[in-house]
């Protein structure tokens, strides 16, 4: 019996990201418009008879012990479902990592996914979301997928129509930046300008790319930005190489570009690299199915 089992991990983007206000309990209230990318990690499960965790990762410097979001996964379904078999996860990363692509939330939602399947455990979509939201705001997003309206500290989705085709330039330049770092800088209550969430879900809703496009803002770029300007100069060689807007994703430091053309997307990211702006650069497309 063939006893190993692969997923593929997705990485989202932020189309607009707006943080409506802190709470008093220090969270913040957010709303974004979520898109899944065609990057993505790829983990093999396979069960071990032995109650174990083990991780395996192309990449040294991520902890293989409870401090990975998969083994965090595993753990929490092993423990919910009191199972006392184990799984061996090699975890093959594409997603840049610290990037605000939720690499990390996505592997724990595949990781989800692939533990209760290898369990034999028959979990709802719903059911994953609820044990997902425990271990990160945006891991019931990752499980959903595609396009969605993503709100409250992350949690509450509301699924939306796929955005129009197009081809999205991800550059990602070599600095880290901390999503603690971002959100504890964030002068949210003093935000001067908000992002129209509500137009671009109507543009959604219309199949509209330009009046997508021409609302993309995200209110972390005032804390990333004047801490790293490489993002800003990214945004603007995307914008001068056929780029109908430019935008980073999450709390950055990653920028994507929207273009309506393979050859022009093609020819910034050879601009972007020549340029020395950034090492990771990827020409994808929007992915809109569900999760395997
Ligand atoms: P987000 O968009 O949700 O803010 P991110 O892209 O900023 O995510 P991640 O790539 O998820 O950030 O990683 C942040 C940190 O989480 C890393 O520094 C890493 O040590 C830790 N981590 C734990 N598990 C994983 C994983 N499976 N993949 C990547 N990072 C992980």
């Amino acid at each position: 019996m063939d006893n190993t089992l692969q997923l593929k991990a997705y990485a989202k983007i932020n189309l607009g990201l707006d943080v409506v206000r802190k709470r008093e309990d220090g969270y913040h209230e957010v709303r974004m418009i979520m898109q899944t990318i065609k990057l993505f990690d790829k983990l093999t499960f396979r069960l071990l008879e032995e109650d174990e965790i083990r991780i395996k990762t192309n990449l040294g410097f991520l902890p293989v012990n409870e401090d990975n979001l998969v083994y965090k996964a595993v753990k929490l379904i092993k423990d919910k479902y009191q199972i006392d078999k184990g799984l061996e996860i090699d975890l093959f990363k594409c997603i840049p990592v610290a990037a605000g692509m939720a690499g990390g939330s996505t592997d724990c939602a595949a990781a989800l996914v692939g533990a209760a399947k290898m369990f034999g455990l028959h979990l709802s979509k719903q059911e994953l979301m609820e044990l997902g939201v425990k271990l990160g705001a945006d891991v019931p997003y990752c499980v959903l997928r595609g396009t969605a309206l993503s709100e409250g500290i992350g949690e509450i989705l509301t699924p939306l129509p796929p955005m129009p085709d197009c081809y999205i330039l991800i550059a990602k330049p070599s600095i880290s930046v901390s999503t603690k770092f971002v959100y504890e800088n964030l002068r949210a209550n003093e935000l001067e300008q908000h992002p129209d969430i509500d137009g671009m879900v109507e543009a959604i809703k219309a199949g509209s790319l330009s009046g997508i496009t021409d609302r993309m803002e995200n209110v972390l770029e005032t804390v990333t930005i004047p801490a790293h300007p490489i993002i800003e100069d990214i945004k603007n060689c995307m914008k001068e190489n056929g780029a109908i807007n430019s935008l980073m994703s999450g709390s950055g430091p990653t920028v994507f570009g929207i273009y309506d053309s393979e050859e022009k997307a093609e020819q910034a990211r050879g601009i972007i690299r020549e340029k020395n702006l950034a090492q990771q650069v990827y020409v994808v497309k929007p992915f809109n199915q569900n999760i395997e």
